[in-house]
């Protein structure tokens, strides 16, 4: 059911029979939500093991509703798209985060993940547009994160709605990789900078050389092809250095931080973005 996918926190875990009432409690409270209120943004660190220097942040939303308390973005983002209301999410989220990139006295960017209705709208860019321009922030330090699947099943849609925010130089990170229909000949036919190696090929590495022989392979196109590539969900030590030794040096998990709300998160910045982290 939606409720054990990727591995988050079981809302309701102790009701089993009533996952589907759940559900419905789930949709009505966001519904009725306060988002405004509700909604925040935590951040993860993006390091770059050359320098040492977190060199992004990617905004991951939380919700903390006053009867549910914390649910996982995995269990409301998509509530919100099959309920209509994604567009309101992703406005507040965008304002929200914004804001406080824009109080970073580094270059960090930051990194923002879109839904695929937030694409398919024919509002949600244009609100998108306006908050950015009213923000300050510099777009050239914005990344969207797309997920290979909205990439693929939308593909001229996506391209026409981010050629505009490409223009003033937001960078499009494919996100997931690995998890779609990853195949290898789209990426060059697609408008990305960045590409996220899902955390699911980490978690194989030690164990199997195929997965190794897989993100090396990855790592060496998105070279050829000038696209960044980062590997998500890096753990342990040892899977640091794997990836490392398999060419890839901008590293997002745990390893070096969870998502960290706004005060952790500069906090992070300030005593991690100078000094190395090797
Ligand atoms: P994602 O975009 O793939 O985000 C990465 C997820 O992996 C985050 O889960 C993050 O906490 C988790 N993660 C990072 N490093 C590690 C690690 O080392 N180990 C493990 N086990 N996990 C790690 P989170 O925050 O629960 O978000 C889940 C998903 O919800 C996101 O996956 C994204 O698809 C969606 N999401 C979150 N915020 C937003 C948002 O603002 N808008 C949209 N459209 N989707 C969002
Ligand atoms: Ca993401
Ligand atoms: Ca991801
Ligand atoms: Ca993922």
């Amino acid at each position: 059911s939606k409720f054990h996918s990727k591995g988050h926190p079981v809302l309701f875990s102790k009701e089993h029979e009533s996952t589907i009432l759940g559900q419905r409690k789930m949709e009505q409270c966001l519904i009725d939500a306060n988002l405004e209120e509700e909604l925040q943004v935590h951040y993860q660190p993006i390091v770059d093991t050359h320098s040492g220097r977190t060199v992004g942040m990617e905004a991951l939303a939380r919700w903390n509703n006053p009867q549910l308390g914390f649910v996982s973005p995995a269990q409301f983002i998509p509530a919100a798209e099959n309920l209509g209301i994604i567009s309101k999410l992703t406005t507040i989220l965008m304002e929200k985060a914004l804001k406080v990139a824009s109080s970073w006295t580094t270059d960090t960017y930051l990194s923002f993940n879109l839904s695929a209705s937030d694409l398919a709208s024919p509002e949600t860019p244009l609100k998108l547009m306006a908050i950015i321009m009213r923000s300050g922030f510099s777009p050239k330090r914005l990344v969207f994160e797309i997920t290979e699947t909205t990439m693929m099943v939308n593909f001229e849609r996506a391209n026409e709605v981010l050629r505009p925010f490409r223009d003033l130089g937001v960078e499009i990170a494919l996100d997931d990789f690995g998890t779609g229909y990853s195949s290898l000949g789209y990426i060059q036919k697609m408008p990305i900078d960045r590409l996220k190696i899902d955390r699911a090929f980490v978690s194989d590495l030690e164990a199997k050389k195929i997965s190794r022989d897989i993100m090396g392979t990855i790592v060496d196109l998105c070279s050829h092809l000038e696209i960044k590539c980062i590997v998500e969900g890096v753990e342990t030590h040892k899977q640091l250095e794997l990836v490392q030794l398999l060419g890839c040096h901008l590293i997002q998990g745990y390893y070096y931080s969870k998502p960290l709300p706004t005060d952790e998160a500069n906090e992070f910045l300030k005593q991690n973005t100078n000094a190395s982290m090797n």
